[in-house]
Order: C-alpha cells, then sequence, then structure tokens
C-alpha cells in the first residue's frame, strides 16, 4: 500500500540496467521513423502527382514531336513531364525520361512550345534546393521520432518490454520492525521463524530443514501485511523487493514472465533478502476459471512458480505474498514448497486497536484527555489504517483549531471524519428537511434508550456528511462483543427501523430517508435467518454461504428456489414485525421525541448525556 519510501540508489541502478535496453530501443524507434518518413513522402508523391511511369528517352521524343505533352520539367539527369491528353483525367501520370545528351533538344523544345504550346522549365538542382529537401526529410523523421517516444511512454514501451517499467521497489533497510506492528501477535510468531532463517540459515540447512519459501499473508485490507512484510525485512536486517501484482500484467504478452524473472534476478544478486508480491490474486487466479483469453497472466503465474522452484533455498531468499481473496488463487500457488504457509492477519480486536493507536501516536502530542480505548470501542471494524488516519486527522485538526496538543475531541472528530465523512457545512436544509431528519434520528437513538438491550448513546448530529449521512446517531458499546444474541439482534431491527417509524408517526409521511437503514435491516434479518439459525421456521440449517471472506462478504444461496421464497417472505415478516414495535414505542413517548428533537433541531448535535437528561426530565414528569 505504501510504496513511497524506496530507496534512491537503488533507483540509479535500475536505470543503469535499463540503459542498453533504452539504447536499442532508441535505433529501433530512429529505423521506424525513417522508413515512415519514405513511406509518407512516397504516398505524398503519388497523390500530388499520380502515378509514376518512366519511358525511355525515345518515346518522351516522339510524344514530344506528336505534341502530347503539356508540361516539362528538366532536371540535369532526367525529364519529367505530363502529357496534354490526360490532362482533365483522374488518373493522371507524371512521367520521367533519363536524359541524354541531345544537341537537338532545345530546338525541338522550341518547336514544340510553338506548335502545340508545351511549356517547358529547367529546374535548378545546385545546394540550397537540395538543402531544402533533406532538411525536410530530417524535420519529418525527428517529428515520427518524437511522436513515436511519446506513445511509447504512455503504454509502457514496446521494445524494452518488461525492463524499463517493471515497478521493482527495493529497500537495502525498510527501518519496519515488529514493534511497529501493532496487535497481530500470531501473524509475527508464525514470521519470527524466517526472521531467524535469514538470519542463520546455516543452522536450517546442517540439520537437514528444508524452510518454507514462501508465506501468504491473508486479510482485508489495511490490515498491515505490507507492514508485516517489511518488519521481517528490518528484523532480519535484509533489503525488501517489493512489486504489486497487477503492475506485472501489462498488454502485451510476455511482459509480466519477464518481469518475474526480472524481479528474481535482481533480488538473488541481492540475497539473503525478501521478495513481497502485493495483491498476488491479480497473476496468481486460478487457471482455471475458464475466462478465456488470459494468456498474459497465465504465462506470468507460470514463470512465478517456475522462479520459485528454481532457486535454492539456501541463498536465503524468502517471499512473502499478501491477498485478500485467497478463495480465488491457483492450487498450484498454494502447494508445498510454494506459498505453504499461511499467515493470518486480521482486523483487530479491541487490544489490538488499542496498540495500534499507541503505535501510531508515539510521536504525536497528546493532552491527558486523550482515552485510547474508549477511541477504540468508538471504531469497531476500523483496520490499522483506519487508526492511523484517525490520528492523523486528530491532529490536523489540533493544528486547525490553533492548540499544541492533541484532545480527545479532536480525535472523536476524527473517527467521525474517517467513518461518516467531514461535516458539509454549506448544504443548507430547508427547516422542514431538518425536522425531519431530527426525528428521524431521535427515533433511532430513543428506541437504543429504551430498549435495554442496545448499546448507549454518544452522539447525535443533523449535521449533514460529505459521505452522504444527513445526520446519524452516534452508538458505542461499554465492551467489545464477540457473541450476539437473538434478542440483541432484534433490537437493532427496531433500532434501525425507529427512523422510519418517527417520520411516520410525527409527519405522517415518509422520506427516502431510510433506504439505508433499510438496507441494513434486511441484511442483519436474512443473516439471522439463513446464518445463524434464529428463525424458528427454518431451524438449523445453513442457507447461504459466505465468500470472499475478507472482502465484502457475498452471500451465496445454499437452497432451492422455493425455500428462498420462504425465506424472502420471512424477513419480509421479520422486519414487519420489527416496524411495528418501533411505532408501538415511540408512539408510546411521543413528547419525549417532541422534546428532543425540538431541542436537536436548534442545537445540530448533542452529546448522548443531554439526551439521557431531556428524556428523564419528560420521563419523571410524568410526560411520557
Ligand atoms: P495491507 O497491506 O494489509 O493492505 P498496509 O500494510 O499497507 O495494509 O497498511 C497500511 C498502513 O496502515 C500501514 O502503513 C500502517 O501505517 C497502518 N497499519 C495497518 N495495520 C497496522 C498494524 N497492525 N499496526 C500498526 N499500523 C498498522
Ligand atoms: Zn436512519
Amino acid at each position: 500500500m505504501d510504496n513511497q519510501n524506496m530507496n534512491g540508489n537503488n533507483q540509479d541502478k535500475n536505470d543503469m540496467k535499463n540503459g542498453k535496453g533504452r539504447g536499442r530501443s532508441i535505433i529501433v524507434m530512429l529505423v521506424i521513423s525513417i522508413v515512415l518518413t519514405l513511406l509518407f513522402w512516397k504516398a505524398y508523391d503519388r497523390i500530388t502527382n499520380g502515378v509514376q511511369k518512366e519511358i525511355p528517352y525515345s518515346g518522351f521524343i516522339e510524344m514530344l514531336e506528336n505534341g502530347e505533352i503539356a508540361d516539362i520539367e528538366l532536371y540535369s539527369a532526367k525529364i519529367k513531364f505530363t502529357s496534354s491528353l490526360e490532362e482533365n483525367s483522374l488518373n493522371k501520370a507524371t512521367y520521367t525520361a533519363v536524359a541524354i545528351k541531345d544537341d537537338k533538344l532545345a530546338d525541338r523544345l522550341k518547336t514544340a512550345h510553338q506548335k502545340y504550346g508545351t511549356t517547358y522549365k529547367g529546374i535548378d538542382e545546385s545546394g540550397s534546393a537540395i538543402i531544402g529537401t533533406v532538411l525536410s526529410y530530417v524535420v519529418m523523421i525527428l517529428a515520427f521520432y518524437l511522436f513515436l517516444s511519446l506513445i511509447m511512454k504512455r503504454s509502457g514501451g514496446i521494445m524494452g518490454v518488461g525492463k524499463a517499467n517493471a515497478k521493482v521497489y527495493m529497500e537495502k533497510k525498510t527501518g519496519v520492525t515488529f514493534a511497529d506492528v501493532a496487535g497481530e501477535e500470531e501473524a509475527k510468531e508464525s514470521l519470527t521463524e524466517m526472521v531467524d532463517f535469514l538470519h542463520n540459515p546455516k543452522k536450517y540447512l546442517e540439520i537437514g530443514a528444508k524452510l518454507p519459501k514462501g508465506a501468504l499473508l491473508v486479510g482485508p485490507p489495511g490490515t498491515g501485511k505490507t507492514l508485516l512484510a517489511k518488519a521481517v525485512a528490518g528484523e532480519a536486517n535484509v533489503p525488501f523487493f517489493s512489486m504489486s501484482g497487477s503492475s506485472f500484467i501489462e498488454m502485451y504478452v510476455g511482459v509480466g514472465a519477464s518481469r518475474v524473472r526480472d524481479l528474481f534476478k535482481q533480488a538473488s544478486q541481492m540475497a539473503p533478502c525478501i521478495i513481497f508480491i502485493d495483491e498476488i490474486d491479480a497473476i496468481g487466479r486460478s487457471r482455471d476459471t475458464g475466462r478465456g483469453s488470459d494468456s498474459e497472466r497465465e504465462q506470468t503465474l507460470n514463470q512465478l512458480l517456475a522462479e520459485m522452484d528454481g532457486f535454492d533455498t539456501s541463498k536465503g531468499i524468502v517471499i512473502l505474498a499478501a491477498t485478500n481473496r485467497p478463495e480465488v488463487l491457483d492450487k498450484a500457488l498454494l502447494r508445498p514448497g510454494r506459498f505453504d504457509r499461511r499467515v493470518i492477519v486480521e482486523k483487530p480486536d479491541l487490544k489490538g486497536r488499542i496498540d495500534t493507536l499507541k503505535v501510531h501516536s508515539k510521536d504525536v502530542k497528546m493532552d491527558e484527555s486523550v482515552d485510547f480505548k474508549e477511541l477504540a470501542l468508538a471504531t469497531s471494524g476500523a483496520v490499522g489504517a483506519d487508526l492511523a488516519n484517525i490520528i492523523n486527522e486528530g491532529a490536523l485538526a489540533a493544528v486547525r483549531a490553533g492548540r499544541a496538543l492533541v484532545s480527545q475531541q479532536d480525535l472523536i472528530g476524527a473517527v467521525e471524519v474517517v467513518f461518516a465523512g467531514k461535516e458539509k457545512k454549506d448544504r443548507l436544509l430547508s427547516p422542514q428537511e431538518k425536522r425531519i431528519v431530527a426525528y428521524h434520528e431521535v427515533g433511532h437513538a430513543l428506541l437504543v434508550a429504551l430498549q435495554k438491550n442496545t448499546e448507549p448513546v454518544q452522539r447525535i448530529t443533523i449535521v449533514p456528511r460529505t459521505m452522504g449521512a444527513l445526520g446519524y446517531v452516534w452508538q458505542v458499546p461499554e465492551e467489545e462483543k464477540y457473541l450476539e444474541s437473538k434478542a440483541e439482534l432484534m433490537a437493532d431491527l427496531v433500532t434501525l427501523l425507529g427512523g422510519r417509524a418517527a417520520e411516520e408517526l410525527k409527519f405522517d409521511s415518509v422520506t427516502t430517508g431510510a433506504a439505508n437503514d433499510i438496507e441494513q435491516a434486511t441484511k442483519k434479518a436474512r443473516a439471522m435467518i439463513t446464518m445463524y439459525g434464529m428463525s424458528d421456521k427454518f431451524g438449523l440449517v445453513q442457507l447461504e454461504s459466505i465468500e470472499g471472506q475478507y472482502l465484502d462478504r457475498n452471500l451465496a444461496l445454499q437452497c432451492s428456489d422455493e425455500t428462498a421464497t420462504k425465506i424472502d417472505k420471512e424477513i419480509r415478516d421479520m422486519l414487519k414485525e420489527c416496524y411495528i414495535t418501533a411505532k408501538k414505542i415511540l408512539s408510546e413517548h411521543m413528547k419525549s421525541l417532541d422534546a428532543i428533537a425540538e431541542y436537536l433541531v436548534e442545537r445540530e448535535s448533542i452529546t448522548g448525556k443531554e439526551f439521557m437528561q431531556i428524556l428523564s426530565e419528560s420521563v419523571s414528569s410524568g410526560n411520557v
């Protein structure tokens, strides 16, 4: 992901290595330009002068005396002329004849001129005229050359195939250690062996142990796979070569394979070292998916397999590859002797998130209000990259506010920026829209508070955000949960539908604002039925399976069409029931809803504390 810090020295070395290839491609491009220029002149000549016919001198004399010639151009060694018979024809030809010494030519021309009106002129072939022609050729060749080199740059080169443009990044020292990678203890543990091997290959070889050549780092984007690979290199103090799987593949067949060869050649000169291939699924996708002409990818993959089999572990090269779609990888890649180790890099849990926040705030000046646990609780589902981003956004916010230390408030704001987008101050909702959004959000919040099973409200806001939300309720759990009960899930569904319920109760109309809630509620209800066995109608049957565990999880139905229809109905019934519950609870607390919503319209953002206060006031005054 972040490859920007490549090593300067190495860049030079790469360029030098490519010097030879570049010289060759310059020559090839020059030749092409010359050929193009010649062809161009020929075509140009053809268009302006028509067909060229060469005839003997005698033929010329004959035509001249018969009065069949219109114009004559006399060169020192040739005569060029056009026929008067073809003057109006489309196929007008230019005739040439090789001149011979003819004393009578002058008389003949004169006669023809007098008799038939034939015109004739001599052409100056001395220096300046020739220079003119030559110059125009040179200019043309240069123009073609420039044009070609522009095209080449765009397309990544035809001649320097696989040499000049393979983006191999090499860092002599990554400067990253395991201490920079927070959480991921299991992953680090599996990788320490590799580090030890790179330190001291002899120890392993003497005993006759074969070490894994490669390990596959598997996990969702942003969880620190690249970082871990760099840390392995850093811990072992060896160079780090990295390349992204997608950058092997170009539009020309054979490029990828030659890049793989190049990469391994460079790496073996620097061994011991680490080769890191990011997004290996770009080349390692299963070969038998039947997607037609993927021959380029296939060749690249074959080359990679060949290189992996070919090198000898004793040299101390370890290949790490990252992917978030392990299920699509070709089985051949996972065979023993190739990427036979799999290191799972998971989304961090609560402790992992706290540690990640700590790692990233090492150099950030913070005041004593900062509470990492609270932040970690508010960021469930976030990956390392998000957390790094949050700390940075928080620091930026502090600078913007002109403070020297980052506060918890800055960081909470940053969490909201990362998850919901920036506040859109200039989007002005009409007063009526603002009220609708306020009732909608308070509807959600009230249901959170009134159903004891759900998490407490942290904040409610109706300031529109750049990622599309017009408002939201910020919920933070008190502890991280790994299991959810059916009752909790049902309460979540009621909460999700509470926004729409409040709108309907108050305004007796519904808006598009609930689209996202409905989407989430449907997903949740579906999962309860098809995966968690929480519907009595179906019982404990798996009706859907997950594909692509680490990316957006796609679900694949595992049942008959008939059952699928029933599932749809069951989802509908379930959501209907929850919606009725939501409306029932809210209608019993209309006064509170009004009070809080009106307060929110005024303030635009209120804290969970303010919310609870108004709620308990209106409840205790009997004003429910
Ligand atoms: P991946 O390769 O898995 O997509 P990266 O390794 O590129 O993710 O992570 C991107 C950035 O996120 C890293 O440079 C680092 O700043 C941060 N990051 C991710 N995971 C962690 C972690 N476990 N500990 C510390 N920082 C992390
Ligand atoms: Zn909503």
